[in-house]
């Protein structure tokens, strides 16, 4: 799938990039993006996941490439 995008080394799917970052299994996520900034720790490549951790929510999730660094816009 052209979606997967390689993390840390792993290559994941949207919803496997999203559980990283929520910490648990996500309802649904969309297309993975570069997003617009660089990690606060490493100064690695940011990737950006619009995911659904239940039915009623919607979140942003930002994950590191290269660390273990992610965040999400809650
Ligand atoms: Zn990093």
């Amino acid at each position: 799938m052209a979606d997967n995008r390689v993390v840390e080394g792993r290559m994941v799917t949207p919803k496997k990039l999203a559980s990283i970052i929520e910490g648990s299994d996500v309802m649904d996520a969309e297309a993975i993006t570069d997003a617009d900034r660089s990690c606060p720790d490493c100064d690695g490549d940011v990737l950006e996941v619009g995911y659904m951790p239940s039915v009623t929510e919607f979140v942003t999730g930002y994950k590191c490439q290269d660390c273990d660094w992610s965040e999400t816009d809650r």
